[in-house]
């Protein structure tokens, strides 16, 4: 038994979104899986935003003593400024913004947000702090509405519906007999992979945090809605510390910085056209995807004409 409540004791974000309802229960496990005891020091200070500059020192981190996952990461994030991490499926990219929301310590070295150990504030003043879209979203089982407004309890009607037109998903939920009262979840409308993303992306649009990580936050949305909310994303990040991880090479290209991520470590980075120009792993990366968009283009055409 104690292995199943002691988890829910050290992180009461995760305490509260489990007692709330989870829709999808493996994510539950997921998410109970993780055996950091993360908790507030005695004499935790609020973070103190300013900037805000994010910076990773030298950070070793590993779920399991056997394998080691980032072996030596260090970049920064300038105030304001895009920061792009790109790189093969488990490279270690979701463990980075996994540190920086701090559900997990890091074993050597430092997350730093303006100076500041992430392990030295609150982490309620953290996680005000950032904004994440992550990977798999899980919902709440409640409305849309509670689902999207989650990202700021306080705004008003007008924004939680204007941050829903920008994640292009107001038609679906203006489609629904319910509209934004349906109830969501396991009790209650299903929504697709694409469709929880969506509203992850309007719940973190409506929180405008400070910070900003995308993780993978359009991989499960086809090529036209990505780049529909590309746009919205594009207008949250302006002028925001964020921090993408990326499957599609094109929605990087403007970042001011790429990170190309392998087995754990640093292996390029630079801009765009300064990685190609290095013809690595990088420049490898664009061009297999470049033909697997020229292969899917002319599998739409070849539909379209037939
Ligand atoms: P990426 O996002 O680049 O695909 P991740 O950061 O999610 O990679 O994972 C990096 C490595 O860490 C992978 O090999 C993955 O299997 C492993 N890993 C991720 N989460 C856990 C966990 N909770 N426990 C143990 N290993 C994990
Ligand atoms: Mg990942």
């Amino acid at each position: 038994m104690m292995q199943i409540y002691r988890p829910l004791n050290f992180i009461g974000f995760v305490y509260r979104e489990i007692r709330q309802g989870l829709t999808d229960i493996e994510q539950m496990f997921a998410l109970l899986d993780q055996d950091a005891e993360i908790e507030d020091k005695p004499n935790a200070k609020p973070l103190k935003v300013d900037g805000p500059v994010l910076k990773f020192n030298d950070v070793k981190f590993h779920y399991d003593p056997d394998r080691e996952i980032l072996k030596g990461i260090s970049f920064e994030v300038p105030a304001g400024k895009t920061i792009a991490v790109v790189g093969p499926s488990g490279a270690g990219k979701s463990t980075i913004s996994r540190l920086i929301y701090r559900f997990y310590d890091v074993i050597e070295g430092s997350v730093e947000i303006d100076g500041q150990d992430v392990r030295d504030v609150t982490q309620k003043s953290l996680r005000a702090a950032v904004g994440m879209v992550p990977q798999d979203t899980v919902l709440f089982n409640d409305t849309i509405e509670y689902n999207i407004r989650y990202g700021r309890p306080d705004a008003t009607d007008a924004e939680v519906r204007e941050a829903a037109r920008l994640a292009q998903i107001s038609d679906f939920i203006d489609g629904l007999p319910d509209g934004f009262n349906t109830q969501v979840g396991e009790r209650g409308l299903k929504l697709s992979g694409g469709e929880k993303q969506r509203v992850a992306i309007a719940r973190t649009i409506l929180k405008s945090p400070p910070i900003l990580i995308l993780d993978e936050a359009t991989s499960a949305l086809d090529t036209q809605t990505e780049r529909e909310i590309q746009t919205a994303l594009d207008a949250v990040a302006q002028d925001r510390t964020t921090l993408v991880i990326a499957h599609r090479l094109s929605t990087v290209i403007n970042a001011d910085e790429i990170i190309v991520l392998r087995d754990g470590r640093i292996a390029e980075r630079g801009d765009h056209e300064g990685l190609l120009a290095q013809e690595g792993l990088y420049a490898q990366m664009w061009n297999r995807q470049r033909e697997v968009d020229e292969a899917g283009e002319r599998l739409r055409k070849a539909r379209e004409d037939a």
